[in-house]
């Protein structure tokens, strides 16, 4: 929030640089490759696909162009309608946690920029992923198809209510904070599978959740900040 803000009056005074294209692809590309040993493999990622989509994934797509020379450092942004692109850490460390195999059809609760639904794309069969927001949904969707992830779904919808006609999912990821678990999202997990959600109202969890032998079995990783996953008109 705070970063926001400093961010945003930057902005005003500076004015957005009209830098646009500052960097050329190379320079970006080296930045990518920069954050991925620093914060992502010095950080103790392990997992070899994780850290090959992060390499992969051109995350300066994902931010507004006056954000372009930005998109490489250690924290989120914003991306407009008062939402953030998560840290490139946090979604490494969320995508590691799930375990993904090949095979896997994933529920995304938050699709945003549409930055985490690539990476997910990137090591999955298929990807569904909700945003409340229809702005971001529509901007979204644009990007995944002009970027060529034919398993990537995104859809404009309340997150409370994951995505009935898709479901069960092997895997669960939602990347706002609601209060409490939405008892819809555990119903929609698959036997044996596994959901990691921040929980929380300002003070939030990261927790991780496994659906064994019809038996819920919660794990919290570490403290986290996200935005509010938001109500639904339906779901209130
Ligand atoms: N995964 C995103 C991070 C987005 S921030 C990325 O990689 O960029 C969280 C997103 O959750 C926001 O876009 C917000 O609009 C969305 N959100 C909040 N409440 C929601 C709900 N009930 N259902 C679906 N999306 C929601």
């Amino acid at each position: 929030m705070i970063f926001n803000i400093v961010l945003i009056l930057m902005t005003m005074l500076f004015g957005t640089g009209c830098e646009y294209g500052k960097l050329t692809e190379e320079e970006l590309s080296n930045l990518r490759k920069d954050m991925v040993n620093t914060q992502i493999i010095r950080r103790g990622i392990t997992d070899k696909n994780v850290i090959k989509a992060l390499r992969k994934v051109k995350r300066h797509e994902f931010v507004p162009t006056y954000l372009h020379d930005m998109a490489y450092g250690d924290n989120p942004l914003p991306i407009g309608h008062s939402q953030t692109i998560s840290q490139p850490y946090i979604v490494a460390i969320m995508t590691e946690l799930l375990i993904i195999s090949e095979s896997d059809r994933i529920l995304e609760v938050g699709t945003g920029s549409g930055y985490q639904a690539a990476i997910l794309g990137e090591l999955a069969k298929e990807v569904y992923s909700v945003e409340l927001l229809k702005p971001l949904a529509d901007a979204s969707s644009q990007l995944l198809k002009k970027l060529g992830y034919k398993n990537v779904h995104v859809k404009c919808g309340d997150g409370f209510k994951g995505w009935k006609d898709h479901a069960p999912f092997d895997k669960i990821i939602v990347t706002c904070a609601p209060k409490e678990i939405p008892p819809e999202l555990l119903n929609q997990l698959k036997e044996g599978g596994l959901l990691v959600i921040p929980v929380g109202d300002f003070f939030q969890k990261l927790k991780l959740v496994k659906k064994e032998k019809g038996k819920i079995i919660k794990k919290d990783i570490f403290s986290v900040r996200f935005v509010p996953m938001i109500k639904g008109k339906e779901s209130k």
